[in-house]
């Protein structure tokens, strides 16, 4: 038998997970990340989840190591461009991890594996080009077409969350202004919530100390702030994909995010009519705009699948 191993870096933890040749998965290891400043450290603690993984495949082979880190990378050089939750740039990941485990890893971003896996095992099953885009603390994207995952000359195609929206909007964490990310976010929402409540209006959720818990229960209790803010956002996200379809003509769309889950029903509808008002001529005639449907381990089984 033949295994590969796929890690997922984020902001606070390790997620590594062994596959067979299928792709199912059969080990898996969280780790939560100490000394995150340091990112000598940050490197050792990725060695250790792969070694640890490793030690289980005894008499078999491993053939192919992944890493999806929060990051645009450069697989030629083995770099991580803008490792942003580490404060690095043009960092070298392969590098620092072959003198710690002699295996040659392979590197890609965190939503592109994401990406990989869903449109191989999840709801991007059966198509044949789609766009995936990940509402969190920022907005990320991935662009498959033909199979392929499209990372672009530069490896900043599927920027989705970067697309100008209104050019006099909010400002992005980016630099610029009216980026999809700065409405549609967790920093979005902040933001906004910010902005209403010094200008006079009342809101159950307090702005600077809120979980996603907070938002469902305003929204279900009919809070109208939030209930404004949660629209406005959908109206957004349905805007962005117009633009993707309007670009790039996918045939699926998938949304991914914890309020779009909780708040399907409600929501999508919201998303589903402007992402139909904005796009052009039939673009959108068969196009399904549907959740994700792997988890948490979606970005480390898409870095098992790099070849
Ligand atoms: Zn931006």
């Amino acid at each position: 038998m033949s295994y590969r191993i796929g890690l997922d870096l984020g902001g606070t933890k390790v997620l590594g997970v062994v596959t067979d040749s299928s792709f199912n998965v059969i080990y898996r290891k969280k780790h939560r990340l100490s000394n995150r400043a340091d990112i000598l450290a940050v490197m050792d603690q990725i060695s250790d989840v792969y070694k640890e993984l490793a030690v289980n495949i005894k008499d078999s082979k491993i053939i192919s190591v992944g890493i999806a880190l929060p990051s645009p990378v450069d697989n030629q050089l083995g770099e991580a461009k803008q490792l942003t939750a580490f404060k690095e740039n043009n960092f070298p990941v392969r590098a620092m991890l072959r003198e710690r485990t002699e295996i040659e890893f392979k590197l890609g971003n965190d939503v592109n594996m994401a990406t990989l896996a869903e449109y191989n095992f999840g709801a991007g099953k059966g198509a044949s080009s789609l766009f995936t885009l990940y509402p969190g603390t920022g907005l990320g994207g991935g662009y498959i077409y033909n199979g392929t995952l499209i990372t672009g000359y530069n490896s900043t195609a599927a920027e989705v969350g970067h697309m100008i929206i209104d050019i006099d909007g909010p400002l992005c964490k980016c630099g610029r202004h009216g980026c999809l990310e700065a409405i549609v976010s967790y920093h979005g929402f902040k933001t906004f919530l910010e902005e209403k409540i010094n200008s006079g209006n009342s809101c159950v959720i307090d702005p600077s100390r809120f979980r996603a818990a907070d938002i469902f229960d305003a929204w279900h209790n009919n809070d109208t702030i939030v209930s404004e803010l949660l629209k406005y956002q959908a109206r957004a996200l349905g805007i962005g994909i117009a633009n993707v379809i309007n670009i790039t003509g996918v045939e699926r769309i998938i949304v991914g995010g914890t309020i779009y889950h909780e708040l399907e029903s409600d929501l999508m509808p919201i998303v589903k009519e402007n992402a139909d008002k904005y796009s052009i001529g039939n673009g959108l005639d068969g196009v399904k705009i549907l959740l994700n449907d792997l988890g948490d381990e979606a970005p480390a089984l898409g870095a098992s699948m790099l070849d």
